[in-house]
């Protein structure tokens, strides 16, 4: 499937984006003290957020995305169950398109059965991608005894990615439903990731929202780690931080000059209904990349290419 863009035809995956299941749904609202009282808690979140419900069938939400991503033409996505032990939700939705969906799932590596889940992620659930967010987990990427033992295993699986969120962290989800979230982000440099992505050259890493802030420090890692891809999504609020005013053609442009564009991933970051995939941040990028004036190889390759050949698609 491909889809018309100022570039031509580019056949788009999406690599970042959250399969927001009931689970996660039903792992917040036991997390709030009002809600998790609430004989009708899932009513009153859908309220509250303004969002649709999935369905508890994941197989079906996972349809609802499918008939999503068929509207805007995209060939497909990476997906994030968005909590911890939710992988069955996604490992449901892979099963019934995995031509369309790659699996990831969220994993806190400080937990004592954090190898073991990743390794039955990958083997058994045909899940790809682990996602970590040391500030979330409160744990060193540079430290941790569980993270190494999730990256050596990733290494010996080709095909599978190492996600890392750093930089700026907030959960929209949870403030909207009034849950606290104790995040330290002092686990959120990237440079933390640098010591384990130079030991294990065959696991490959994603830092995703150019570092969200810590643009200088991604990209002194991918510069020195060949083995690290920075994913474009979200709305890239993270420039207001920047030392000086910037705007997403820089950004592009010094990415660009600094790891090239073979590891450029395009994502949107699109999590919820009715709002559904954000079709807005790939205009914005498109834009961003005509302003910088790419080729339509290179589109092709930020646009869906590099995601193919990292997660060992077809
Ligand atoms: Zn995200």
């Amino acid at each position: 499937m491909k889809k018309e863009t100022p570039f031509g035809a580019l056949e788009i995956w999406d690599a970042h984006t959250h399969f927001f299941s009931h689970i996660f749904f039903a792992t917040l609202i036991k997390q709030s003290p009002t809600l998790s009282q609430d004989a009708n808690a899932f009513v009153t979140a859908a309220t509250i957020t303004g969002w649709e419900m999935p369905s508890a069938n994941s197989a079906e939400f996972a349809a609802k995305w499918i008939s999503e991503f068929d509207r805007h033409n995209l060939a497909g996505a990476m997906m994030i169950a968005s909590v911890p032990d939710d992988e069955a939700s996604i490992a449901a939705a892979v099963q019934v398109f995995p031509e369309r969906i790659v699996g990831a799932f969220f994993l806190d590596p400080t937990k004592p059965d954090a190898e073991a889940r990743a390794v039955r992620a990958f083997d058994e659930l045909k899940l790809k991608v682990v996602c970590l967010f040391p500030a979330m987990s409160h744990f060193s990427m540079a430290e941790c005894e569980g993270v190494r033992a999730i990256v050596s295993a990733a290494s010996t699986r080709p095909g599978t990615v190492v996600f890392v969120h750093c930089g700026a962290l907030s959960v929209g989800v949870r403030k909207k439903l009034g849950l606290s979230s104790k995040f330290d982000l002092r686990f959120s440099n990237p440079l933390d990731i640098y010591k384990l992505a130079a030991e294990f050259p065959a696991t490959n890493f994603i830092v995703p929202h150019f570092g969200a802030g810590f643009f200088r420090e991604t990209l002194m890692l991918a510069d020195l780690c060949p083995n690290v891809f920075l994913d474009t999504s979200s709305s890239n609020k993270w420039m207001n931080y920047a030392p000086t005013p910037t705007d997403l053609p820089t950004i592009f442009k010094q990415s660009i000059n600094v790891v090239g564009t073979e590891r450029l991933l395009f994502g949107t970051d699109s999590s919820f209904f009715p709002r559904g995939w954000v079709s807005k941040i790939f205009d914005e990028q498109i834009v961003a990349l005509m302003e910088i004036g790419i080729s339509a190889e290179q589109a092709q390759a930020i646009f869906g290419g590099n995601f193919k050949r990292l997660l060992h698609l077809n």
